[in-house]
C-alpha cells in the first residue's frame, strides 16, 4: 500500500488492523472458512481444495443451475447480443420488448399488477425503498433483516430516528412501535421484512403482520429472496404460503436463489411500480439487465411455474436430512422453509469452526453462519438442500454427521434462550 506522509490520520490506517467485518479472517488470509475457492460449476458435488465435496451451500433450490434448456438459451442469446447487451439504461437505450415481457410475466406470477427489474436484488431493495420513503416517513424493520434491507432503510430515512427496529418476528414488539409512531405521525409508515429468513430458515408471520399494518395504516414490503419459487403450492412465495399475497404491498425477490441468475424484481400495484420506475436511482442510473439474463429468466420462470415436482423433491430432501440429523441428536430448528439450520452447542466459535473443518475434510461442504451475520452468541450451520440432491448423498451426509458426533464425543444440546 502506498504510504503517505501526513500529520492527520490516514483513512487507510484501519486496513492494517484486524478491525472490520471478519477482520481476523482477513488478517489471517483465511480462504477456508471465508471466501473458500470452489473449482467447479454449480451442482450437488463441487470441488474444494482439490477434492469433491457434497455441496450443501448453494442457493440452487430447484436445481435449475444445471438446467440445459436455460443454458442453451443463454448461449444463443450471448451469440446474438453479446454478454452485456443491450447497452444503456432502461430510460435511454437499454429497454427492449423482452424486458417488458419479463416484467409482465413476473407481475402475473407474483399476482401483482406490475413489476420492475433490477440488476441485483440488493439494488432492487435499495432502489425501491429509497424511492418511496420521503422526509417525514417512518421505516419499521425486523431485527433479522438482510444487510441489503438494513442498508436501504438507513439510506432511505432522512433522520435516523425515523428508522425503528422490532424484535425478530415478534408481533407485540411490532405493534408497540406502530402504536407509538402513530401518536404524532406526519408521514407514511413502511414495514420491512424478509419472507423466508435466509440465514435461519424461519419465516415471517405474514398474516399477523398484514393484520397489523392494516390496523395501523402502514404499508408492507417483503423481500422474499429465499421464498420466491420455493414456498406456496405454486412457488409464488410466502404470500401464497399464507394466502395473503394480495395484502403484501410490495413483493420483492432476487433471481440469485431459486431462479439461479442475476437480478431482482419488485412487484406491486401499477401506480407504485410506475413511481419506482421513475424514482429508483439504482435502476435509473444503472445499465439495464443484460439480455442473456432477461431471455433465460423467461425460460426459468416457465420452469419455476411448472416446477411442482422440483419443489416436492426439494422439501423431501430437506425433511429427510433434517429428520436424520435430529435422530442423531443434533439441534435442528423446526422451520417451514427447506433451509436447515443446525445449531452448535453454546454458540462456541472454536467448536463451530472445528465442526466446519471436520465436515469439510470428510466430504461435505457446509456454510458456517456466525456473528455479525446472526446475533452474537449463536453459531450454526446452514444446510441448503436442492431438488437435485440424491438419497445416496443424504445418507452419506448423515453418516459423516454420525462420525462427527461419535468421534468427537459431542454434547449436542443447545440453549437458544441464552441468546437475545
Ligand atoms: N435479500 C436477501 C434475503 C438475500 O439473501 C440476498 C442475497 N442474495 C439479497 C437480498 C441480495 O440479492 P442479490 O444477491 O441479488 O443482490
Amino acid at each position: 500500500m502506498t504510504q503517505i506522509q501526513t500529520k492527520y490520520i490516514d483513512i487507510f490506517d484501519k486496513c492494517k488492523t484486524n478491525e472490520g467485518y471478519f477482520g481476523d479472517f482477513r488478517v489471517s488470509e483465511d480462504q477456508y472458512f471465508v471466501s473458500p475457492v470452489l473449482d467447479s460449476v454449480p451442482g450437488t458435488v463441487m470441488s474444494f481444495n482439490g477434492q469433491d465435496k457434497i455441496m450443501w451451500a448453494t442457493n440452487n433450490y430447484l436445481g435449475l443451475a444445471e438446467n440445459e434448456d436455460i443454458k442453451k438459451i443463454a448461449v444463443e442469446t450471448a451469440k446474438e447480443w453479446g454478454v452485456s447487451g443491450p447497452m444503456g439504461c432502461r430510460m435511454v437505450s437499454g429497454n427492449t420488448r423482452e424486458h417488458v415481457l419479463l416484467e409482465e410475466e413476473l407481475a402475473s406470477f407474483a399476482e401483482k399488477e406490475s413489476s420492475i427489474l433490477f440488476n441485483f436484488g440488493y439494488l432492487g431493495i435499495i432502489g425501491t425503498i429509497a424511492s418511496l420513503v420521503g422526509k417525514d416517513d417512518i421505516v419499521i424493520m425486523d431485527k433479522l433483516c438482510h444487510a441489503s434491507i438494513i442498508d436501504a432503510a438507513k439510506l432511505a430515512v432522512s433522520d435516523p430516528r425515523n428508522l425503528r427496529v422490532f424484535r425478530h418476528n415478534d408481533m407485540n414488539s411490532l405493534e408497540k412501535l406502530l402504536k407509538s409512531v402513530n401518536k404524532n405521525r406526519k408521514g407514511g409508515v413502511l414495514i420491512l421484512t424478509e419472507g423466508v429468513y435466509g440465514m435461519t430458515g424461519d419465516i415471517v408471520k405474514l398474516d399477523a403482520i398484514c393484520d397489523l399494518k392494516e390496523k395501523y395504516d402502514a404499508r408492507l414490503f417483503v423481500d422474499d429472496a429465499h421464498g420466491f419459487g420455493v414456498m406456496g403450492p405454486s412457488g409464488k412465495g410466502v404470500g401464497e404460503h399464507f394466502g395473503v399475497q394480495d395484502r403484501v404491498d410490495i413483493y420483492l425477490s432476487t433471481f440469485a436463489k431459486a431462479f439461479t441468475a442475476i437480478g431482482g424484481v419488485s412487484a406491486a400495484s401499477k401506480e407504485v411500480v410506475d413511481w419506482i420506475h421513475y424514482n429508483a436511482r439504482t435502476q435509473i442510473f444503472a445499465k439495464s439487465l443484460p439480455m442473456v439474463y432477461v431471455k433465460s429468466l423467461r425460460k426459468t420462470l416457465e420452469l419455476v411455474s411448472s416446477g411442482h415436482d422440483r419443489r416436492h423433491r426439494l422439501f423431501q430432501v430437506s425433511q429427510k436430512l433434517s429428520n436424520g440429523l435430529r435422530e442423531l441428536g443434533y439441534f435442528v430448528a423446526d422451520t417451514p422453509s427447506p433451509i436447515i439450520s443446525v445449531y452448535v452447542p453454546g454458540g462456541d466459535l472454536q467448536i463451530g469452526l472445528h465442526w466446519v473443518r471436520y465436515l469439510r475434510d470428510n466430504g461435505l461442504f457446509l456454510q458456517a453462519v456466525m456473528y455479525p451475520v446472526i446475533p452474537r452468541g449463536l453459531f450454526m450451520f446452514r444446510i441448503i438442500p436442492t431438488a437435485s440432491h440424491t438419497d445416496e448423498q443424504i445418507d452419506t451426509t448423515l453418516q459423516i454427521f454420525k462420525r462427527l458426533r461419535d468421534e468427537q464425543g459431542l454434547k449436542l444440546n443447545v440453549n437458544l434462550s441464552a441468546v437475545d
